[in-house]
C-alpha cells in the first residue's frame, strides 16, 4: 500500500482552513469515491494549477479532495471534511471527490492521468475499506456527463468498466490478491 501511495505521488496543498468552503464543511467518513474530470483542455490546467486556483477561491463554493494529472496527485482537503463537488448532499457527505485533469499540450498523456487516479483510488479503498461498487462517476449522483473522457455517450460504459478494472487490479496488488467487490 505504501509503495502504491508513493507511486501515486501525493503532494499536499490544502485549501485554507478559514476559506468559505472549509468553514461550511461537515465532518465525514467516506464510504464512496467520486470521480470527476475537469473538462479544462488548456495546456496550463495541471493538477498544481487547479489546486492553486482552488486554494485562492477561484472555484467559488466548489471544493474537492484530490486533483490528479499525469505527474502527481495534489490533496486539497482533509479526508474527514466534506467537499462540494457531487451536486447532491448524499454525494458530498459520503464521498471523497477526485478530479482528473484534461490539460492538452505536448507530452500530456491522459492514460497516465487515469492510471494514476486508479492507483489513488485503490489506496483510498484500502484505507477506508470501500467496495469497488462504491467507486462511482459524478454521473452516479446527478446524471452529469462527468468524467466525460471515461463515459460513453454520457453514461458509464466500456471506458468506465476499463477504469474500474485498473482500480481493481491495483487494489488486489495491495490486498494479497483479493478484490473488494
Ligand atoms: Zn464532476
Amino acid at each position: 500500500m505504501n509503495r502504491l501511495a508513493r507511486e501515486a505521488n501525493i503532494k499536499i496543498r490544502m485549501v485554507p482552513a478559514n476559506s468559505r468552503q472549509r468553514r461550511a464543511a461537515k465532518k465525514i467518513r467516506p464510504t464512496f469515491l467520486t470521480i470527476h474530470s475537469t473538462a479544462n483542455h488548456s495546456s496550463s490546467a495541471t493538477a498544481m494549477q487547479h489546486s492553486r486556483a482552488l486554494c485562492r477561491g477561484a472555484f467559488s463554493n466548489r471544493s474537492w479532495h484530490f486533483t490528479v494529472d499525469q505527474y502527481m496527485v495534489v490533496q486539497n482537503l482533509p479526508l474527514n471534511e466534506s467537499g462540494w463537488h457531487a451536486g447532491t448532499a448524499a454525494g458530498n457527505h459520503n464521498s471523497l471527490g477526485i478530479e482528473m485533469c484534461e490539460a492538452e499540450n505536448r507530452g500530456q498523456n491522459h492514460f497516465r492521468t487515469w492510471d494514476r487516479a486508479a492507483k489513488l483510488v485503490a489506496v483510498l479503498m484500502k484505507r477506508y475499506n470501500i467496495n469497488l461498487r462504491h467507486v462511482v462517476p459524478h454521473y452516479h449522483w446527478t446524471g452529469k456527463n462527468c468524467p466525460t473522457p471515461l463515459l460513453s455517450n454520457g453514461r458509464p460504459g466500456p471506458k468506465w468498466g476499463w477504469f474500474l478494472s485498473r482500480v481493481d487490479y491495483y487494489y488486489r496488488c495491495i490486498n494479497g490478491g483479493k478484490p473488494n467487490r
